[in-house]
């Protein structure tokens, strides 16, 4: 009687396991056991950091429009095709094509201690070009948007110089950036309101060197557009210095940038369909696109990588999923965002949901975790769900906060499902963020895989149990 009492009990346990009751239970061993596993595969036979030091070399500075922006949907694309995905497509979208030129030319002119004293410039990704023989004028300095406003009139005829750092008591960098990068992205739109003639941005960094960070500008459709540089932090401090010492200080700046004819290229896409619920999608993705200068290591070519490797970790694993899963790099992420918002365009019009997405867009450095953003009528609820499976997740220091995703799922927004960003640590990334600096030998491998475990975890649990 004993025996046949185990039988059966043991016989209303796997009944009850694959109904809803257990079904819902997160945590169990079983998973723990699973993202063990998860672990162990990217850490020992992960290919991102293969992928990651071939695309930098095939496709360096793959600005959208670029013909290494073209190698690397290409190639992206053929290694899709190996991974054992069930469909690999192109995604057609237009973008915008903007070329840097030949090498800007920026120096301090007549100087009265200094005489000629050349600075270290890049262009700001988007914006027009100096006449051709360059222009002089004198500088003012402000430290912000405001200061611009209330100058006004006295900033006509003058190259505004935006020299207000990064908050180095910021421990997270992504906080520090955010409260910098205005001068960047508005303040040649802001400048040009009152007749200034250029900008020189302090470029946003959290260290002090040599090397100018780009990033995209954004001008205003009803004010002129004027040229903009961002300066070497090093050169920024030896400028200010200048400004006490000096009386009147001219610069020289030479541009050669312009923007081409759009370019038709595309998002590069692979999917895994679910068994189960096909009709809902997980996406995970990163931006093809990187800025000229560099070769797009860490932004983005760690978050493509990542999400390349994701897929197949679980398809080599063995892991069939309920839900779709769907790997999207993206193109144009930084001076446009046509691939993100063709993607949502695309997916609204086919009345797709994505359940969840996660976008890797903060660099291959050591996972630290998630943040998690959706519309505030369902947030408390997705975060309540996701924030069941800490336990798993904190074993591999993993936390989950709210906070921002990333720009090219953002749109995905109105479908109401929960948006993702990969948080890895961010203490050296804006050491290198847009510079030529950004290349393969600042990537840990070992670091880069563990950051593609961390995602495929989470999403394997999302997929298992819904959100
Ligand atoms: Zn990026």
């Amino acid at each position: 009687l004993r025996k046949n009492f185990y039988i059966f009990a043991t016989a209303v346990f796997f009944i009850l396991k694959t109904t809803t009751v257990f079904a819902q239970a997160p945590s169990t061993d079983e998973d723990a056991f699973f993202i063990k596993n998860i672990y162990s595969y990217s850490l020992t036979q992960g290919n991102a950091y293969t992928w990651l030091r071939d695309l930098c070399a095939r496709a360096p500075g793959r600005v959208s429009g670029s013909a290494e922006a073209a190698a690397a949907v290409e190639f992206t694309r053929q290694i899709m095709d190996t991974l054992g995905l069930d469909t690999v497509y192109l995604q057609p979208c237009m973008v915008p094509h903007w070329v840097r030129g030949a090498k800007e030319q920026c120096k301090v002119v007549g100087s009265p201690t200094q005489g000629d004293m050349p600075l270290n410039v890049l262009a700001l990704g988007n914006s027009v070009a100096t006449p051709e023989g360059g222009l002089t004028a004198p500088i003012i300095m402000v430290m912000s948007l405001e200061e611009v406003e209330k100058l006004g009139e006295k900033v006509r005829g003058k190259i505004v110089f935006f020299n207000r750092p990064m908050d180095g008591t910021q421990v997270s960098t992504f906080s520090a950036y955010g409260g910098a990068v205005d001068q960047r992205v508005k303040g040649p739109a802001v400048a040009a309101k009152y007749g200034a003639i250029a900008v020189i941005v302090r470029s946003v960094s959290s260290t002090k060197d040599d090397f100018p960070h780009t990033g995209v500008t954004v001008y205003d459709d009803k004010t002129p557009k004027i040229p903009a540089v961002a300066v070497s932090t090093n050169d920024a401090d030896k400028l200010t210095l200048l400004l006490k010492a000096e009386k009147e200080v001219r610069l020289f700046i030479k541009t050669n940038c312009k923007t081409l004819a759009p370019v038709q290229s595309y998002n590069v896409i692979g999917e895994i369909r679910g068994k189960k619920q096909p009709q809902e999608i997980i996406l995970v993705g990163g931006h093809l696109d990187a800025w000229d200068v560099g070769k797009g290591a860490h932004d983005d070519g760690a978050g493509c990588v990542h999400s390349m490797q994701v897929l197949h970790t679980l398809h080599n694993l063995g892991y069939k999923p309920n839900r779709t899963l769907r790997c999207v790099l993206f193109m144009n992420e930084e001076n446009g965002l046509a691939g993100g918002t063709e993607y949502a365009r695309l997916s609204n019009l086919r009345n797709e949901y994505h359940l969840a997405a996660i976008e890797s867009d903060a660099g291959g450095f050591t996972p630290r975790g998630f943040q998690t953003e959706a519309e505030s009528s369902v947030f408390i609820d997705k975060m309540k769900k996701i924030t069941r499976w800490s336990p798993l997740l904190e074993a591999y220091d993993l936390t989950i906060s709210k906070g921002g995703s990333g720009a090219d799922i953002s749109p995905l927004k109105s479908q109401l499902g929960l948006l993702i960003g990969f948080r890895p640590d961010s203490q050296r990334y804006f050491d290198i963020h847009h510079t030529a600096e950004d290349t393969i030998d600042k990537v840990n491998p070992r670091e880069l895989h563990l950051g593609a475990a961390a995602i495929t975890s989470l999403l394997f649990l999302i997929d298992k149990y819904g959100l």
